[in-house]
């Protein structure tokens, strides 16, 4: 999509801190960090969120979720994890509409969201 910030980082037009990319997906780090260890891993498809998925999708979802917690573990989280998180539309408070998982660690996390 033209003006989705991150269909422009998977093309290359924006620089992101990559982790890794394959022909699907692509994981970088987070812009605007909340915790020590903040990445997004998202499909190359421009899926806008969660609802919006189609029934095809849901392999991709899984292999998503596969590639986020082999990163985290990476980044050194194994022990003490982290945490996943996808938002969804306004209630979700998603400001990116291109599906993607934060993936958190480094710091214990607050429970419930604000
Ligand atoms: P949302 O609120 O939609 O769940 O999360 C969007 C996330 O994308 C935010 O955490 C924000 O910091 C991050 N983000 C927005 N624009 C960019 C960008 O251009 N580059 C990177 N690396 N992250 C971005
Ligand atoms: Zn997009």
């Amino acid at each position: 999509m033209s003006d989705c910030i991150f269909c422009k980082i998977i093309a290359g037009e924006i620089p992101a801190k990559k982790l890794c990319e394959d022909d699907e997906m692509i994981a970088f780090h987070d812009i605007n960090p909340v915790a020590p260890v903040h990445f997004l891993v998202i499909p190359k498809k421009h899926i806008k969120n969660l609802l919006e998925l189609e029934a095809d999708d849901t392999p991709l979802v899984g292999r998503l979720f596969n590639k986020a917690r082999e990163l985290l573990k990476e980044q050194g989280c194994e022990e003490n994890g982290g945490r996943f998180v996808i938002n969804a539309k306004k209630h979700g408070l998603q400001t990116v509409d291109h599906l993607h998982i934060h993936v958190m660690g480094g710091r214990p996390m607050g429970w419930p969201p604000g």
